[in-house]
């Protein structure tokens, strides 16, 4: 029988019964055709990761949708690998752990920290995000700011294990490493460590593959519920019961609501949200074919992280699918933030549960090459300033390289800040205010970024 017409037949058979327990669900591994990701793509089925160097996917199915792919076998050339679906390791942090830790750090570093609950999550748990800088309980406006975040998704336990790996080593290697010190005093870096705290409960009490938030008994995919691209391209869920359901609205979830509200505040050069599984450096934007405009830096940074810690780069949807509504999206077209998402981890290791002894310490050394690119990226090519102006209106910078091409528009920050990351080379930057234009000036940028306050 053709493929096409075996979906056919299936396509009419009734929804499954989405009440299985975790020990129904079985580990399946396919190639990465064509076929069969458009048939994970048509059945929402819980995919998990994939190996880009071996051309394997991996997903999550139920008992039915076991039964179903089994007719398909001859298509689709899957196996079962013997591996456990283990649960997580004791070991890593439910978010009574990460509180405490985070509280014994701001202890003993009081003069190099602040720690702060940001929000709340629809069950009321506190997030709580960690500023390490010099001086941290002012805003100092010549200081580029830095965010890492941790865990979207609640069963990516490692995910915090590298976000508090950052403040640790940050904060431990101050006194005796003059690097470090560099990056702690002339940046203001921000560590929220666990940003899932309802889902990441779920997880250790309910259900080992517990993934969304805390929404009702089904849950909402938090890493599809941003608004720029929100269900723009077939990249999400509109079944609660699917793993990447988008929720009912744009931003209608507690949670996406409060990292919107940080990052506005506090305005990144760079981000970086922790994921697992798969090995990849992710860059904007979710939806083919779409790139970034400045993506001749955006994918370059992505793609050196991606060296430094032989992982793959690459969009969501080059690498393997379609994801909408995503965190690095509204970051990138809302707030100029040049964002990443890095996948830890491979199948290998126990895709969402590795041994603690065996990966964890391995995990967060390997990372760390690309949390300290961006800070060294923060003093790298480009150019920061802040602009006082007692016009009316929005101050906006155009950026045009040598050849006068513009490349870019740059919205001032509302505190008047504004940082562009550039590659070396002349560029002119022309102010404005609304249509008219304050102050034209070239600069000519090399290895170290150029200061520039401007007052009109
Ligand atoms: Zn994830």
């Amino acid at each position: 029988m053709k493929l096409a017409i075996v979906l056919a037949l299936l396509s009419a058979l009734p929804v499954f019964a989405h009440t299985e327990t975790p020990q129904d669900r079985v580990l399946v591994r396919f190639p990465t055709t064509e076929a069969v990701k458009a048939y994970l793509r048509e059945k929402e089925i819980d995919v998990t990761g994939v190996d880009l160097k071996k051309g394997e996917v991996e997903a999550l199915v139920n008992q039915d949708q076991l039964l179903e792919l089994q007719t398909l076998k001859a298509h689709f050339n899957f196996v079962i690998p013997q591996t456990m679906l283990r649960g997580p390791d004791p070991e890593y942090m439910n978010p009574a752990k990460i509180e405490a830790r985070l509280q014994e750090l701001a202890a003993k570093y009081p003069d190099l920290t602040q720690l702060r609950k940001v929000g709340e999550s629809l069950e009321k748990r506190p997030i709580w995000a960690i500023k390490i800088s010099d001086n941290p309980s002012v805003r100092e406006t010549s200081e580029p700011t830095l965010l890492f975040n941790g865990m979207h998704h609640a069963r990516e336990v490692m995910t915090p294990e590298v976000a508090m790996d950052i403040a640790d080593y940050l904060l431990s290697n101050y006194n005796s490493d003059a690097k470090v010190r560099a990056w702690v005093e002339s940046n203001e870096i921000w560590v929220m460590p666990m940003f899932n705290v309802d889902g990441n409960n779920r997880m250790w009490s309910q259900d080992s593959m517990w993934r969304k938030n805390a929404r009702g008994n089904f849950g909402v995919d938090l890493n599809r519920n941003y608004p720029s691209n929100w269900n723009a391209c077939n990249g999400s869920s509109g079944s609660t019961w699917s793993q990447t359901y988008r929720g009912t609205g744009p931003a209608s979830e507690p949670e996406t609501n409060v990292m919107m509200n940080f990052v506005s505040e506090i305005r990144p050069v760079f981000n970086i949200s922790y994921h697992s599984y798969s090995e990849l450096v992710l860059y904007p934007f979710g939806c083919r074919p779409m790139r970034t405009q400045t993506a001749a830096v955006v994918e370059s940074i992505g793609k050196e992280m991606g060296r430094l810690m032989n992982y793959t780069p690459g969009t969501p949807w080059e690498t393997l699918y379609n994801a909408d509504g995503g965190d690095i999206d509204w970051m990138y077209m809302e707030m100029q933030v040049i964002p990443y998402v890095i996948e830890v981890n491979a199948s290998e290791h126990g895709g969402f549960h590795p041994d603690y002894a065996q990966w964890r310490d391995k995990t967060v050394v390997r990372n760390r090459a690309g949390w300290q690119l961006l800070l060294d990226r923060a003093a790298g090519p480009g150019v920061r300033g802040v602009v006082s102006s007692s016009k009316t209106g929005k101050l906006e910078i155009d950026i045009a390289d040598a050849s006068g091409n513009k490349i870019q528009i740059y919205k001032v920050n509302p505190d008047g800040t504004y940082h562009i990351i550039l590659n070396p080379g002349k560029y002119t930057l022309t102010f404005r205010s609304e249509r008219s234009v304050l102050e034209t000036q070239s600069i000519d940028v090399k290895d170290r970024r150029v200061t520039l306050n401007k007052s009109f």
